[in-house]
């Protein structure tokens, strides 16, 4: 029990890693306080990131199906944008969420506060409105923020971040993407589907890095007809306002305008972890090199009552693995044996094709020089590939040489984000391809192929035949 006056757990950051730990624990009994500064339980995931720019990426994918249902002799005409309703149809959706969070804390009994909370010491929150509260245990789950670098930084309207690139304000005739990770590519879809003219500027020689090539080879190909420019190797030198828009200096081998002018700039060059500011150095939490709290793996900090969990806590920063974590903290809170020790967090770049991959993948497997056996299924041999005109996909198995074991799995493709749940389970499961092999699939599906990806460990299978030499 906690001391008279104090609160059994209080966890700092109300996402989907600090609200599914508050909740976890006061199924649990434990007394619960969950802060944070918006009005409501969702946080960054559920009011500026994941779930509005899965709403308007659901409008884009609208928007690209009219234009290909061309192909099947159905013709739409041009459509007809309503932002404000577009808009108001995204709010809703995040709004509605959000009540039904902030009902379930009140069902459970979760005190919501709030407010800005910084440490003390390491028993204590002091809030932006005036109190404090002492806990037993605290819960930091307080996310992370976009990164602009100084060189990107200026004043003006048109420069956006991700949150600001949610809003939708406009659709620009032209808008820069600076960054071609999850974010620049899904933001980038969004506004290439309403009609921007969209450059993409990314530093690094490829899209997503860290993905399998073969992964991104087909989205790649896709948004070259839908974007105007993929500029790989490049550098965005300086950003100036000018009467016309942005002027971005372009810095690389293969630009065809060095100083082009953009109605927007999106800079989406990655997130840094919000560890800063939140008054640590009154306790004895300690932070890594890159400002990413230290913790073992029951997500423990080196401050015994301190968790952390969460994009906070370390990469990658996705919110699954937050709202997993959340469990495993509060489990070990409550004296049970708990540790995060998942070997298939799966992610998912939401665009359309989607990428997603679990478990080990082919770029780590080489670069930790571990010997894997691949195998790729191309969806041009699927029946239900073809009947959907998305033949563009590739789901691809990793799997251990001697034991057949599936260590990984990646697809691109239409609705790769729902596939790859047969992988993490049977990833965690330790699953041999030939159990998926021998598991059936359902005609005509696309998760059919995984199966036959999984049958082609052990030679020809029923749609793909390749003469042995
Ligand atoms: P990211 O790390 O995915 O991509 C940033 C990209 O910017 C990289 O490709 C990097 O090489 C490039 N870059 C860095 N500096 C640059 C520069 N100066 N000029 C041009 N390019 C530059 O980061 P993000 O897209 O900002 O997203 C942040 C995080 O948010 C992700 O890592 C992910 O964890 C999370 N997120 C997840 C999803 C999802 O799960 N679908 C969606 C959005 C964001």
């Amino acid at each position: 029990m906690a001391e008279s006056g104090e609160t059994e757990l209080v966890v700092l950051g109300a996402g989907p890693g600090g609200y599914t730990a508050a909740f976890a624990a006061a199924d649990k009994g434990m007394q619960v306080t969950l802060i944070d500064a918006f009005e409501k339980p969702g946080g960054t995931c559920l009011y500026v990131g994941c779930i509005p720019s899965k709403a308007l990426l659901h409008a884009a994918k609208l928007l690209t199906d009219a234009r290909d249902a061309q192909a099947w002799g159905i013709h739409f005409g041009r459509p007809e944008i309503d932002l404000a309703a577009l808009r108001a149809q995204e709010t809703k959706v995040v709004e509605t969420l959000g009540k039904n969070l902030l009902e379930l804390s009140k069902r459970r009994k979760v005190e919501y506060i709030r407010a800005r909370a910084t440490f003390a010491d390491s028993r204590t929150l002091r809030l932006d409105n005036g109190s404090s509260r002492r806990f037993k245990h605290c819960v930091i789950a307080v996310g992370s923020s976009p990164i602009v670098p100084p060189s990107l930084k200026l004043e003006s309207a048109r420069l956006m971040d991700s949150t600001a690139g949610l809003r939708l304000e406009e659709v620009p005739a032209s808008l820069l993407v600076v960054g071609g990770g999850y974010i620049g590519l899904e933001l980038g879809c969004v506004y290439a589907a309403l009609g921007s003219r969209v450059t993409v500027v990314e530093l690094t020689d490829g899209l997503l890095p860290g993905v399998d090539r073969d992964l991104v080879r087909p989205l790649q190909s896709r948004l070259e007809g839908q974007f105007h420019k993929i500029y790989l190797g490049t550098k965005v030198a300086k950003l100036a306002e000018t009467a016309e828009g942005i002027r971005a200096t372009l810095e690389g081998e293969e630009i065809e305008e060095r100083e082009p002018t953009f109605g927007r700039v999106l800079v989406a060059v990655g997130r840094r972890p919000n560890s800063r500011g939140l008054g640590l150095e009154n306790t004895k939490v300690q932070l890594d090199d890159k400002g990413f709290i230290r913790v073992n793996e029951q997500r423990r900090t080196t401050d015994e009552p301190i968790f952390a969990i969460g994009d906070v806590a370390g990469e990658p920063m996705l919110a699954h693995k937050a709202s997993h974590e959340g469990k495993v903290a509060v489990e070990a809170i409550a004296g049970e044996p708990a540790a995060f020790d998942s070997r298939a967090i799966p992610a998912v770049v939401f665009t359309d094709p989607e990428i997603a991959w679990c478990g080990l993948s082919e770029t780590e497997a080489k670069r930790q020089g571990r010997e894997v056996k691949v195998v790729r299924f191309p969806w041009g041999a699927s029946g239900r590939a073809a009947t959907l005109g998305r033949t563009e996909g590739l789901t691809k198995l990793v799997t251990e040489p001697e034991t057949e074991r599936l260590l990984g799995m990646g697809i691109v493709g239409e609705g790769a984000g729902e596939l790859i749940a047969e992988g993490v389970v049977a990833v965690e499961m330790a699953a041999s391809a030939r159990d998926l092999a021998l598991s059936i699939h359902p005609h005509p599906t696309l998760s059919e192929t995984v199966g036959e990806a999984a049958e082609s460990v052990y030679g020809p299978t029923t749609h793909l035949f390749r003469v042995r030499r």
